[in-house]
Formats: C-alpha cells, structure tokens, sequence
C-alpha cells in the first residue's frame, strides 16, 4: 500500500456582497432599467458556481445596497470586513460583488488603504439578476477565475472585471451607463483578459508592496468619525468660483458650529485640457487655499493625465493630481485624514 500524502485543506476565497445591480430584481424578465438594485443575497448569486482548484468559497453579505448610494460608513464597513479576512491565513482570496456605478471608487480605496497582498478582485453586472441574459452569473464565474489565477495570486492588488476584460483598480472607470463593457481603463486598457475560464494577462502584474505604516493607516480610516470633506467642481465656460465661495461659507459655519456638516477641508477640480482653469475660478480658488483649503487639479478629461508644468492653470502653482476626479476626491480626504493622524 503506498502511504499518500496528508491532504491539504482547501484554501478559502471569501466573496463579499456590496449590492448593485448584479444582485437587482426587476418585474419582469425585459426590464433592464427599471429594476432594483441590491436585492438578491449574495450567497443566491453563488448557486452552481464552482471555485478555483484546491479552494472553497465563504460568503458574507456586508451591505446589499444600489452603489450610487455610496457612503463613508459603508466604505468602513467593507473596508473592515476585507482586513479582517485578509488577516486569515487560510484566506487566498477576495471576490466584492458591488454596483457598478461607484466600482471605480471603492476599488480605488480598497487599493489605497488595504494595498493587499493576495488578489481582491471587484466585480459588477450591468443587467440584473432577473434579466432574461443576466451578465452577472459570467462575471461572477470570471471573478472566482481571476481570483484563483496564478499570476494574481502572486502579486495580490485590487482588480475589477466585467465582461471578459480585467482592469487595475488605478485605471479602471465606469465609461458606460448602458454597454455590457460599461468600464474603460483609458489610454492604457485593460491589463487582462478572462476567457473560457483562463486569464491571459498582457503584461505582468507588479507585486504590492504595502506603506510601511499601513497598519495605523487602516486604522485610522476605520475608526474616522467623519472623513475630511473634499468636493469635486469643475473648470467650465463661466466658472466664476460662486461655487468655491459658497463652500467657503459653509466651512466657516461648520467650523462656527452653526452648520452640523463637516467643513470643507479639500477641493478637487476637474480642468479643462491639461488642467487648465477659468482666470475667475483661480482667484476664488486661491482665496480657499489662504483660508487652509487644499486644493488639487486634475482634468475633466476622461484619458490621459495632467502633465506638471504651469500650462494654462495660470497664476497660482496649485498641486496637480494624476488621478481622474471621483478617485481624486477620495485620495485627498485619505491625504487629510493621514495627515491629521501624522501618518502621511
Ligand atoms: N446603480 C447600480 C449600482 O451601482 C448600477 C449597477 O450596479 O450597474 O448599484
């Protein structure tokens, strides 16, 4: 008789329910708009799929939410859940199901503050679950591929897919609000491909190597009573910066204690080309910065990134940010929220 080697036990890929309308219910079978978002248990959205080799799944329901709906707490809540699984050694992997219309964000902040070093992977539907050909199920099954992948297992990091396609957390935006390929990583594209159970990757992955305060910095975003309050405006024909002023005023009532909302802290502008802002709204964004507002500009551009140098931002050296608005906003109150924790 030969003595056989002791069986490993399986590995875990926990998946996580967000919501979205991967997990929406709609009246009938043809409605593809009018439905409900974050419906259906997550662990429903599992029956029939197997996981990776060697892996079992777990699931846990964190919120079922429709992700326009967004929230600080929220965020806490799942950004907690995932730093508790990923602590597990068990653990390999992460799958989030999650609406599609925020994906971009909490996969941007998941990747900021958890910088993991095994895969979690974010996935979405654009049809519901009670559509008559819901993409959610084939999304779903290439999330447990990826997360399963050999490449992703070696460099951890955050990834969303959709349709066959694998973008990094950084890059990947909503580009769609209809298209079963609703999301678009701009000039560089996606980093993956899914296809009949198997990732090809066009380039390798690089490895995540975590701050060296990451620890403290989970910390300090978990237990936030409220994240510095950052807004996102744009430069546009007519900017006047009535907008900033009004903001100005909300923020000396907040910190008055007069307005129950927290102060504005950051500003994100989105600028036309290269970053570039109305004469008008410079001065009135100039006074925010003397009042301790900070501010950062990036472009409305949906591809490319602005390149530092003055260009047409004109008078007045405001830091630039590589990053598109929505990820932008959150990567300055993260800024601010290290910064008062002496962190940065
Ligand atoms: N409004 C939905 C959500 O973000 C859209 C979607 O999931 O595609 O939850």
């Amino acid at each position: 008789m030969t003595e056989g080697r002791a069986a490993q036990p399986p590995r875990v890929l926990v998946v996580l329910g967000m919501g979205g309308t991967i997990a929406g219910r709609a009246a009938n079978a043809q409605d593809v708009v009018g439905y409900q978002a974050g419906v259906v248990p997550v662990a429903d959205l599992l029956a029939g799929l197997v996981p990776p080799d060697g892996m079992r799944l777990e699931a846990e329901q964190v919120a079922n939410v429709d992700s326009k709906d967004m929230t600080p707490a929220l965020w806490q809540a799942l950004l907690a859940a995932a730093w508790r699984h990923l602590q597990r050694p068990e653990v390999a992997a992460l799958v989030i199901t999650h609406g599609t219309d925020t994906l971009e964000e909490t996969a941007w902040l998941l990747h900021a503050v958890l910088q993991p070093r095994r895969p979690v992977v974010l996935v979405g539907a654009m049809r519901p679950a009670s559509a008559a050909a819901p993409d959610g199920p084939q999304n779903l099954a290439d999330a447990l591929t990826l997360a399963g992948d050999a490449v992703a297992q070696t460099a951890g990091g955050v990834w969303v897919t959709l349709a066959g396609r694998v973008f990094d957390a950084r890059a990947v935006r909503k580009v769609h609000p209809a298209r079963a390929d609703a999301f678009g990583a701009g000039d560089g594209g996606p980093a993956a491909w899914v296809e009949a159970g198997r990732v090809r990757w066009l380039a390798q992955p690089a490895a995540v190597s975590p701050h060296p305060d990451q620890a403290a910095r989970v910390q300090a975003v978990l237990t936030a009573q409220r994240w510095p309050r950052v807004e996102w405006i744009s430069s546009h024909g007519g900017a006047d910066g009535a907008l900033v002023r009004a903001l100005l005023r909300q923020r000396h009532a907040a910190v008055a204690g007069e307005d129950a909302d927290a102060p504005l802290a950051g500003l994100v502008v989105a600028g036309t080309g290269n970053g570039s802002l109305h004469t008008e709204l410079v001065a009135a964004l100039a006074d925010a910065e003397d009042q301790g507002v900070t501010v950062w500009v990036t472009t409305r551009c949906p591809e490319g990134e602005v390149i530092p140098g003055d260009g047409g931002r004109a008078r007045r050296p405001f830091a630039v940010t590589d990053l598109p608005p929505a990820k932008a906003r959150l990567a300055l109150s993260l800024h601010l929220l290290w910064q008062q924790a002496a962190l940065s």
